[in-house]
């Protein structure tokens, strides 16, 4: 099955994003687990939960990416920032236990002069202190495009983490095709070859989901733009072999795109006329 979502916003709630992902033509979605700049989550809204799980069961939604916010760096130099990375990973990863098996994805984080190295250990100190044996959750490393010290880059540095976490099991990785094709790997030319040492260096078992964007910026120039599907640097034929490539088409897919709102439901329709029959 082809599952195909895009970004939400949670103001309105579980139930709100469930029926507007449904409206948009998508069966599954992510969303923020508080404001991405940071500060408090809303309380839960147990009855709206319970509603919404009756209806994504319906419509098939699940399991859904939860995106941490962009503030939360466990490699901060700041000690003050680590902790509230390390107490935010731990408050989301409780709440999501209400939505169960879902995807959490976040940024590595950004060694801001401290070193890769030492970014890397900070990195999985804060994943050891907030994974549990018992979380149905998943969290995900996701790939970025190196913009400033930003670690996972390289798929050496996602290895490095993985290999530092100490429950296995929940630990996994996004890949943003906007940021690995900033990032420098060529997946418009050379997708068989990225995935092969994707597979060498993290293994493909590890991979659980997939950002898809176009890039406003050509290969390897670490900027982070994303742009709506076909119109960057990526191009749509590049997506027609992303989306039913064989390692990749029984993963869950997200928009990410800055066409957003109603201009998913047309990427998301593209997209679809782009799926051939498995
Ligand atoms: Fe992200
Ligand atoms: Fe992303
Ligand atoms: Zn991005």
């Amino acid at each position: 099955m082809f599952k195909l979502g895009c970004h939400l916003s949670s103001a309105k709630g579980f139930l709100a994003m469930g029926k507007e992902a449904v409206e948009l033509g998508a069966n599954t979605f992510q969303f923020f687990t508080r404001n991405p700049r940071g500060g408090a989550a809303k309380p839960l809204d147990e009855a709206d939960i319970a509603a919404f799980l009756v209806f994504a069961r319906e419509q098939g939604l699940l399991p859904l990416v939860a995106h941490a916010p962009y503030t939360l760096n466990a490699c901060s130099a700041k000690a003050n920032i680590r902790a509230f990375a390390k107490e935010t990973m731990a408050d989301d990863l409780a709440r999501l236990e209400h939505i169960p098996a879902s995807l959490y994805v976040f940024h590595p984080g950004s060694h801001v002069g401290q070193g890769v190295e030492a970014g890397i250990a900070l990195i999985v100190d804060m994943l050891n202190a907030v994974i549990r044996p018992e979380q149905s959750t998943v969290v995900l490393l996701e790939t970025m495009a190196g913009k400033g010290s930003e670690i996972g880059r390289t798929f050496e540095e996602l290895r490095a983490i993985i290999n530092g976490v100490e429950i296995q099991e929940r630990i996994g990785v996004c890949l943003d095709t906007c940021h690995v094709f900033d990032g420098g790997y060529d997946i418009v030319n050379d997708l068989n070859g990225v995935l092969e040492l994707f597979d060498r260096v993290i293994g493909l078992e590890r991979l659980k989901a997939v950002h898809l964007n176009d890039s406003k910026n050509p290969l390897g120039s670490r900027k982070d733009r994303h742009e709506s599907i076909g119109q960057g640097h990526l191009g749509e034929e590049a997506f027609k072999r992303i989306i039913n490539h064989p390692v990749l088409r029984d993963l869950p897919f997200y928009l990410e795109t800055p066409a957003g709102g109603l201009g998913y439901a047309v990427e998301i329709r593209l997209l679809q006329q782009y799926r051939n029959p498995g």
